[in-house]
């Protein structure tokens, strides 16, 4: 039995009801296991800018460094898309990762068998299933590096460096091993170590790392066929560790196989044990305040919390299988529906249908 403190940044457009739904869902895992969620509000985006003027007040960011994690629903909106880059909403997003250390960045993709139909791959390729954990590392690489302008041989030029420290693909390892033992054990290394000098220091790193953990099967792979290899054979994967650029590109491509941007979670962690937890969707002020928001995908980013942050895998599980059961019952909000579905669940009530099999 614990007592955890909760940063709750719900943001914009759906945030404030997905985030809601993740709530409600946290305090009936909190009856059922004896656990008490202590969860306060901050602002950020462009609620924030409304507010006070600025996408990121320090409140928001003492407040998320005081709590035992975050809890984020998404930020920005068509309102606040002319404001200049300093003011704009996603400047909360970065700055909430400066400010937590965050990085790494864990996203799985998980076809639910329910859902095989939205899956765009053909289905004797995703009748093995489909579910790995895709570690991204997240502040650094050629996102971050050297870049500019200059005067070539052939006249004007540009250029991107990317760079890596060894104790920033120390760091990335280990939580990605870490990752491989919470999961099946199985961890993929994905770089292109036949062409660039930072994979070749990135293959060196992850197999010194991996003395650590002898229990983990770790192999290479790279980049080129790992594109070719998530659309070939998905059920290879389990837990894929790659640098801030091919994670960025392959995340997505592994986030379509499974078919929805409503169901699938993230986590940011850094070194404290402070990690951010949001929906891989944005604010889809499409459909803001219209109770048509699919919550799962921010349910499923409070199981990681409660599985990442705290330790508690049985609370984590226990959401993760209410999720299951629901699909498996063909409870669907619009954006997973097809022809065939009866009724379409709006946010409460799909969170609903999750509580009653909590
Ligand atoms: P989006 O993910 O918000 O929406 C894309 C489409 O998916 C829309 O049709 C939307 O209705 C639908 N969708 C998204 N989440 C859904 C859910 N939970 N249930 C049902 N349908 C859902 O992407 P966008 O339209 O490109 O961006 C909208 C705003 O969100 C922009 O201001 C963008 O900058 C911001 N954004 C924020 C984040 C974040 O906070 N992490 C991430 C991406 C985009």
């Amino acid at each position: 039995m614990g007592t955890y403190n909760i940063a709750l940044v719900r943001g914009d457009g759906i945030g404030p009801e997905i985030v809601d739904s993740a709530v409600r869902v946290l305090e009936k895992i909190g009856q059922k296991f004896g656990h008490t969620f202590h969860c306060t509000p901050y602002l950020a985006g462009g609620c924030a800018i409304d507010a006070t003027g600025k996408p990121l007040p320090e409140e928001t960011v003492q407040g998320c460094l005081n709590s035992d994690s975050v809890l984020l629903g998404a930020v920005g909106g068509p309102k606040w898309d002319n404001l200049p880059g300093e003011l704009r909403p996603e400047k909360a997003l970065l700055g909430l990762r400066k400010a937590l250390g965050l990085y790494t960045n864990l996203r799985p993709a998980r076809l639910y068998p329910a859902l095989k139909g939205e899956c765009p791959l053909r289905a004797d390729i995703v009748d093995e299933g489909f579910d790995l954990m895709m570690v991204r590392e997240l502040t650094g690489g050629i996102y971050f590096g050297e870049r500019g302008r200059r005067d070539g041989a052939n006249g004007p030029e540009a250029y991107d460096t990317e760079a890596y420290s060894v104790m920033e693909i120390e760091r990335i390892a280990r939580a990605a091993f870490d990752a491989a033992r919470k999961r099946r054990k199985k961890l993929i290394s994905i770089d292109k170590a036949n062409v660039l000098e930072t994979s070749r220091l990135w293959r060196e790193t992850v197999h010194r790392i991996a003395k650590e953990y002898p229990d983990v099967e770790v192999s290479d792979m790279l980049v080129d066929n790992a594109a070719m290899q998530l659309v070939r054979r998905p059920s290879q994967f389990d837990v894929v560790v790659t640098s801030n650029m091919f994670g960025d590109i392959l995340s997505d491509e592994a986030s379509q196989i499974t078919g929805s941007i409503g169901l699938l979670p993230s986590a940011s962690l850094g070194a404290s044990r402070c990690g951010l937890y949001e929906p891989i969707h944005g604010s889809a002020p499409d459909i803001a305040g219209q109770d048509k928001a699919n919550p799962l995908a921010t349910i499923l980013s409070a199981a990681m919390m409660l599985r990442y942050a705290f330790d508690l895998s049985a609370e984590a599980d226990c959401i993760e299988a209410a999720v299951d059961q629901v699909l498996n019952d063909g409870c669907r909000t619009a954006d997973i529906a097809r022809g065939e579905t009866k009724t379409i669940l709006g946010c409460q009530a799909m969170t609903t249908e999750v509580l009653n099999r909590i």
